[in-house]
């Protein structure tokens, strides 16, 4: 948070609206300028508009999507709160991606839409998927809820250009907050319009849209045409990413330079492998992670503690969502994404955050290699 951002959240707490006021629309403008897409809709979570993306792609009771098991839960589990299913496609063993070579086999007569997840904000082989996607007939929705700021052919993430809906979150812990948020971004004035009633409990009042003939309908009437949540996110939100949006070219910037620094310096180590940058993408640097080599995958736990004892915030993305007890009870296996749970053994995400000084880098580095180094006797 910089002065700034607080400014632009105190602003609102003086204005008439706290909720459903002009901030909403200017944060979803500035969205869709800053991506060149034609809609935005906010939503009070990436989660909430996660679902919101998979409502309106139309996804019913055991209809299937195919995604990574690499990723948060959010990305399977709003599939579940519509009554589907999703399967799960393994992973690339560098990027942590999705294989999109994977996903045709696994698309079935239920399969309704692939749903890539940008894992550390490197962007998928879109133009792959989106081939695939046009060929069978599926929806693609991008989870970008880390790749906000990336570029994928030098085209922004969340530019729909090879996908039908793009969905973002504004965790604190994304590259942009809202304390709380998500938007869905798309160039289908369709989605877009289910995606603006389901936030408000499946509500229109566009009497364009009403089933009743506009004759008969007074100034007050509305419709309830699905059956949709409160999941508008708030005036207060919006002003705090209004704010934070203009500063996302500059923290990718620095997201990116830490990233230079952490690759130069552990280049070529015997403990781990760094991560990959593909030559036609601009990755967001959501996260850094190393994935240990084999002789080390052993003693991660060790190594995970020792990190945090020296005073890193390190964290490991992600549990394979199969692998979660909820879903070993849904009947997925282990053992199904074998790439994905190798990914698992090994990694582990160094810190990695704008705010970050030199010195703060150099401490990183030097506490990496020492636990590393002391760590080698026992593999
Ligand atoms: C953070 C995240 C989500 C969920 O976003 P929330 O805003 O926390 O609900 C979904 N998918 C991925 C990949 C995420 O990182």
């Amino acid at each position: 948070m910089e002065e700034d951002d607080i400014e632009a959240v105190v602003d609102v707490l003086r204005s008439d609206y706290l909720t459903q006021g002009p901030r909403i629309r200017e944060f979803e403008d500035s969205l869709t300028s800053y991506c060149g897409t034609r809609f935005a809709v906010c939503f009070s979570s990436g989660t909430a508009a996660l679902h919101g993306a998979y409502f309106a792609a139309g996804l019913c009771n055991n209809d299937e999507i195919i995604t990574s098991p690499m990723t948060f839960i959010a990305t399977a589990n709003a599939a579940l709160f519509l009554g589907a299913r999703p399967i799960f496609a393994d992973i690339e063993p560098d990027t942590g991606n999705i294989d999109v070579d994977l996903i045709e086999p696994a698309i079935t007569k239920k399969t309704r839409a692939i749903v890539p997840v940008h894992f550390a904000g490197h962007p998928v082989e879109l133009e792959k998927a989106a081939k695939l996607a046009k060929k069978r007939g599926l929806i693609l929705i991008e989870d970008a809820c880390h790749a906000i700021g990336a570029q994928y052919c030098d085209i922004n993430i969340g530019n729909c250009k090879y996908s039908d809906m793009t969905v973002f979150s504004f965790h604190p812990v994304k590259a942009i907050t809202t304390g709380e948020g998500g938007a869905v971004l798309s160039n289908d004035e369709n989605f877009y319009k289910k995606l603006i009633t389901f936030r408000h409990h499946g509500v229109t009042k566009e009497c364009e849209a009403f089933q009743k003939r506009k004759e008969d309908c007074g100034k007050w009437y509305y419709e309830m045409q699905y059956l949709g949540y409160n999941y508008r996110l708030s005036d207060i939100h919006c002003a705090l990413g209004i704010s934070q949006l203009k500063k996302l070219d500059r923290f990718i910037q620095k997201r990116r330079e830490i990233a230079d620094k952490y690759s130069s310096a552990f280049k070529c180590n015997d403990f781990f492998d760094i991560p990959v940058e593909r030559s036609y993408v601009k990755s967001a640097w959501h996260l850094y992670p190393i994935r240990l080599k084999d002789k080390f995958k052993s003693c991660k736990a060790e190594i995970f503690a020792g990190l945090r004892e020296r005073g890193l915030g390190v964290q490991v993305h992600y549990i394979p969502i199969h692998v979660q007890p909820y879903y070993q009870q849904l009947g997925y296996k282990k053992g199904s994404c074998p790439n994905a749970e190798d990914f698992y053994k090994r990694e582990i995400s160094l810190p990695l955050y704008p705010a970050m000084s030199q010195e703060d880098i150099d401490f990183v580095i030097k506490n990496a290699l020492e636990t590393f180094e002391m760590n080698k006797s026992k593999v």
